[in-house]
Formats: structure tokens, sequence, C-alpha cells
């Protein structure tokens, strides 16, 4: 007896520290807190069930034996609860807190017995003679309840958490589904739970001794422990997720930031070395971006440098990668992609920006863009392939901007070069 009274004082630490772990996560900008809030309450709540249970493993005579069932309840719904706020679907809290009712009921006897409020009750002590608090058979009733209610409130949670299983193999999908399958064994825990309470209602003889079911809520309550992990676990990857997100993104346009753009350049450089495939890359430049600011001002510049990454999303194939390489400076990587198809769809691109304005008070800002075009050649890295981009982007600055150039060959490979090419749609 003594030792498993341990057991569950250590899972009480467990849930504990998890809670803090969930105090701690929510701290984070850009988390969902009232998720996380409500984790870590529900994980102080079974830490109390955990500790009551203990108690009531030494203090066998305690009157209150279905009090630890009812807070694990208590703290499993506030899980539910905080899961559903955290795959952003809030609500229930009503269902939920009516799910608690019989254990609010118990606490109210219980403040009204230790008011001596209730009849036969001595004031200022939990008297164990009340008939509500000992009967046996309302003990049972109650514990069935609380693990039919645990039950349901486990599945709901599976139910909340499995259509967010990433497709992606990832942190992300293992917490998922670690979640679900520890969720279900708690499932399994809480019918066993319910077997002990039933069989005394029916016969009064219960098939599971007191021990078997101590033993069975150790489990459960290991198996929340288990739960809190998993929680933890998706919690950080979606923090995980936040911050590589910051890292990689420009916050002004949310195409990729320089050094991201470089990176992913680079790495498909050696795909399409590797693969022996083509892509081509697009630089593109604001034309006369200053006089932008000079005459509507920086903000308006920035709303420019916005609606134009709006206007790229649209126009860039669906695998492209887009990035802002500085100021009024973007580019875009088109796997698979050969120059003559990269072409049209800069033009199109540039076509968009000439027709569609920025939105502005008291007049829409026009503006056009400068392209300058290169497919990569065979053994080229980032640096050379865009070093052509670059030039290409120069002749049709040149050329009197507002236009598409493309750059042939590589420089340097001996190749003859073709005549850079200048493309404008009729406006
Ligand atoms: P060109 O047609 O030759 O490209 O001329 P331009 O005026 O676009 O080019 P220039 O390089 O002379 O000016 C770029 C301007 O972009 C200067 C800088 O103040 C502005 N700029 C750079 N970053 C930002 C930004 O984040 N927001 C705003 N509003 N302006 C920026
Ligand atoms: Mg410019
Ligand atoms: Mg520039």
């Amino acid at each position: 007896m003594f030792q498993s009274q341990v057991v569950v004082l250590i899972a009480a630490l467990f849930v504990l520290q998890m809670a803090i772990v969930c105090a701690v996560l929510r701290r984070s900008a850009g988390m969902e807190r009232s998720g996380l809030t409500s984790w870590a309450i529900g994980d102080l709540v079974v830490t109390l069930a955990a500790v009551l249970l203990a108690i009531h493993g030494y203090r066998p005579e305690w009157p209150l034996a279905a009090l630890p069932e009812l807070a694990l309840t208590a703290g499993l719904s506030m899980m539910v609860h905080g899961t559903r706020h955290f795959v952003g679907k809030p609500g229930r809290a009503i269902v939920l807190a009516v799910l608690n009712l019989p254990g609010m009921a118990m606490l109210l006897v219980l403040a009204l017995h230790a008011a001596g409020v209730l009849p036969g009750s001595a004031p200022g002590a939990v008297s164990p003679g009340s008939a509500v608090l000992v009967s046996p058979s309302a003990v049972a009733g109650l514990m069935l309840g609380s693990s039919l209610i645990q039950m349901l409130l486990l599945l709901e949670m599976i139910r909340v958490v499995v259509p967010r299983l990433p497709a992606k193999r990832g942190t992300g999908r293992l917490a998922i589904l670690s979640l679900t399958l520890v969720a279900l064994a708690c499932t399994v825990f809480a019918g066993a739970q319910a077997w002990a309470p039933l069989s005394t209602l029916v016969d009064g003889h219960p098939l599971v001794t007191p021990d078997e079911r101590d033993n069975i809520t150790l489990c459960f309550v290991f198996g929340v422990v288990g739960l809190s992990v998993s929680f933890a676990l998706m919690a950080h990857d979606r923090l995980r997720r936040i911050i590589e997100r910051r890292a990689r993104h420009d916050d002004l346009t949310d195409v990729l930031s320089r050094g991201a753009f470089w990176e992913e350049l680079e790495l498909a450089c050696k795909r399409a070395e590797r693969q022996h495939t083509a892509f081509t890359v697009a630089f593109i430049d604001l034309d006369h971006f200053k006089a932008i600011n000079d005459l509507y001002g920086h903000l308006a510049g920035d709303s420019v440098l916005r609606h134009f990454a709006g206007l790229l999303r649209k126009a860039a194939p669906a695998r492209a990668l887009l990035g802002r390489l500085g100021g009024e400076e973007f580019a875009i990587v088109m796997p698979d992609t050969p120059l003559e198809t990269g072409r049209a769809i800069s033009v199109r691109l540039s076509a968009l920006v000439r027709s569609t304005p920025c939105p502005s008070e008291p007049d829409a800002i026009a503006y056009t863009v400068s392209i300058g075009m290169a497919e990569r050649q065979a053994g080229e890295n980032a640096d050379a392939v865009m070093r052509r981009a670059d030039r290409a982007l120069y002749d049709a600055k040149q050329m009197g901007r507002n236009c598409v150039s493309s750059h042939d060959t590589a420089e340097g490979t001996g190749m003859p070069r073709r005549p850079r090419v200048r493309e404008r749609e009729p406006s």
C-alpha cells in the first residue's frame, strides 16, 4: 500500500511539472494563451487529484472516496477546454462545466457540512456521519458517473485533435499521434475503473477489489501525465514553427527573408545539379521607389511593398520560392521551369502590377517593376545564377524600366551569349 502511495505522489510531481511547462510556454508571444492556461490549471487539478488519491490510501476510512475521481474529471475537463482552444475550436465551456456538476454538488455538501449547516454535522469539521458522503451506493454512483464522464472527455479530446494530424512527418504529427494513443489508453483505464462501482451498484459486491481499482486509477493518472507531455510537445512544436517562421520570413511582406531565400536557392541549385533539371530565377526591382517614398511617405511606401508581395504570390507558380532580398528588391525561384516559361510568368506579373495600383488615400498609387531573368546553367551555384539575373535586371533598368529582360547563358562558360531580350506586354 505504501509503495503505491509513493508512486501516486511521483505521478503528482510529474503533472505538476507539466503545469509549469504549460505556464512557461504560454508566456511566449504568438502562442494560444487560453489553451495553455486551461492545460496548466487542468494539470494542477490532476495534481490535487493524485494527492487526494494518496491521502485516501493512507486513510481508507476517509469518507470521500469519490473525491479524487471528481477532481480528475474536473482536470480532464480543463484539458479538453484547453485543447479545443489550442486547435482553434473554442466553445462548449458550459457543457464541460455541466459535466462537473456532481463534483460541484459534492463540494457544496462538504462546505455545508464543514459549516455545520447540514443536519447531523458538527460545526467546523467534516463529519463522516453524513449519509450522502458515506453511503457506499452514493460513492459508487459518483465514481461510476465520473469514470463515464472521463471516457467522454477523452473521446472528445481525440475527436478534436485527430483532424489536425499533419500529413507530413515531424514533431507535430508525433505529438498528436501520441496524444491520441494515450487518450485511447486512458479511455480503456476509465472503462476498467467503471467496473468496480457498476458491480457494487448492481449486486453489492465489487468485481474489482479496492486495491485493483487503485492500481487502475494509478495507471490512469500516469496516462494523464502522458497526455500532458504529448500536449506540451504539441505546444512546443507550434512555438518552434512560429519562431522558425519569424526567423525566415520578412515581417513586412511575409515572403522569405534574404538569408532564408539564399539558403533555399543554394538547395535548389544542388537539387537541379543532381537531378539534371532546370530552374529559372527572376530578380525584381520596383521602379522609382524612392520617388514613391518621397511623394507619399514611408508608410505608403511600405503599403506598396506589401501590395506588391500580394501580387507576387498571385502571379508566381505554386511551388515557387519568393524572397525579399532587401529594400524594394524581390526574387522568385521557379523550379522545373525553363527560361521561356519563366519569362511568360514574369511578363504576366509585370502586367498585373501595371494594371493594379496600390489602394491608398486619397489616390491609389500606380507603380511598375523591372525584372531580370536567368535560367540556371549546369554547374552554376546560387551566386552565379543571381549575378546573371542581376545583370538582366540592370539591362531592364537601362532599357527604360517597366519591362522584363533575360540573360540566356552563363558568362565565362565559353558559350556564345544570345542577345538579352526585352519584353513588355502592351498596356
Ligand atoms: P530604380 O528605379 O533605379 O530602382 O530607383 P529606386 O528609387 O527604386 O531605387 P533606389 O535604390 O534609389 O531607392 C530605393 C529606396 O527604397 C530607397 C529606400 O529608402 C527605400 N526603401 C528601402 N527599404 C524600404 C522599406 O522597407 N520601406 C520603405 N518605405 N522604403 C524602403
Ligand atoms: Mg528600385
Ligand atoms: Mg533597388
